[in-house]
């Protein structure tokens, strides 16, 4: 199982409607595709979306990082020896965690594909069902409570709310619309992806526990650099505080944890770069009593099938944040995780189960 090639593609893939945050507006999603083959002909597949804005990955970055730093390290390794290849895939340049994701992620498919055995039930098997959630962009409250009432139409029980831009007053009104649209039994999560400060995170917050908006959880109401902000928010909040941005590698994720900043982290492949950093994060999350999301970038279906076999099979694991898959025109590969609605299974097909890269020719 000697590593022969480490190839990349570019993919775009247009959204139905632009997906909005505090802190970009996307309307197609571009990825490189990553194709690894052993000396045998076994491949392997994975995914890394440029997020310029969180991980300060570029297609260029991702193309440059993997072609002449990545791959010219792993070739002639054996991906059986899978610790060895792991340790110099992170060794090989520091951050670029997209780039890294990408060949981890075809490295696990590829190993487990060699079992017989999905992704999934490789790693541990603990579910074969997940609930995705949907995101509802942040845009003007009309808006927006259109959209969360269609969402709720389509079979989604649980949605995502970006806020996080302009007054806090503006996104208290945007969630007591959505609230006003769509009653109190669809679970609502925020994101604010750092748009508050710490004072009025606690004031928003406050102001919606009072009004009685039952939100989920808050993901990362503070810049990403401000830990002792989110601990100021957490402790001062009834409502669960969730980091995403301030935790990409486990140094991150000990720091929070040892300080008890935030009550939940999203874990994203995007960040921790890959599958194998993603597990000792959770590892120590649990370790702590934290539980922790997976979510995604703007990604398709491949990098999201990735994370969420990596999602089921980890206890710990307990919300699912895998909707962009669902926000393109189509979709670049058969095979993946299936969605019915809100639902995600698993094929019986090993490793991730792609079967054939429709727009790359793979
Ligand atoms: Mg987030």
């Amino acid at each position: 199982m000697i590593i022969q090639s480490i190839e990349t593609f570019d993919v775009a893939v247009p959204l139905t409607k632009p997906f909005k945050t505090a802190l970009r507006t996307v309307t197609t999603a571009y990825s490189v595709y990553v194709k690894l083959t052993t000396k045998e002909g076994s491949t392997g597949y994975g995914e890394a979306p440029p997020t310029h804005v969180i991980t300060g990955e570029s297609m260029a970055s991702i193309r440059y990082a993997i072609n002449e730093i990545i791959a010219p390290q792993l070739i002639g390794l054996d991906v059986m020896d899978s610790e060895r290849v792991f340790q110099k895939l992170n060794a090989s340049l520091v951050r670029n965690t997209s780039a890294k994701a990408a060949v981890d992620m075809a490295i696990y498919d590829l190993i487990a594909r060699q079992s017989g055995y999905p992704l999934f039930q490789y790693l541990g098997g603990y579910r074969d069902t997940l609930e995705t959630d949907f995101t509802v962009s942040v845009n003007d409250p009309v808006e927006m409570a259109d959209d969360a009432e269609r969402y709720v139409k389509d079979g989604f029980h649980v949605l995502k709310v970006k806020v996080g831009i302009g007054d806090i007053k503006e996104d208290i009104a945007r969630i007591q619309a959505i609230r006003e649209r769509i009653g109190n039994k669809p679970k609502l999560r925020l994101d604010a992806n750092q748009g508050w400060n710490a004072k009025e995170a606690v004031r928003a917050i406050r102001t919606m526990e009072d009004a009685g908006f039952e939100i989920q959880l808050v993901e990362q109401p503070v810049p990403a650099h401000d830990i002792e902000g989110l601990k100021y928010v957490t402790d001062c909040t009834d409502t669960p505080i969730m980091a995403d941005e301030s935790v990409f590698s486990i140094h991150d994720a000990k720091r929070v944890l040892e300080m008890r900043a935030a009550d939940l982290i999203n874990i994203k492949l995007m960040k921790s770069g890959g599958i194998y950093n993603a597990k000792k994060i959770n590892t120590l999350a649990e370790a702590n009593g934290v539980a922790c999301m997976v979510g995604s970038m703007i990604e398709t279906k491949l990098g999201i099938t990735a994370a969420a076999h990596f999602a089921a099979s980890q206890p710990n694991i307990q919300f699912y944040d895998f909707d962009a898959p669902l926000m393109l025109v189509s979709d670049p590969l058969i095979g993946g995780v299936i969605y019915e609605g809100s639902k995600i299974t698993f094929s019986k097909e090993p490793g991730l189960g792609i079967l054939r890269l429709k727009r790359v020719g793979g």
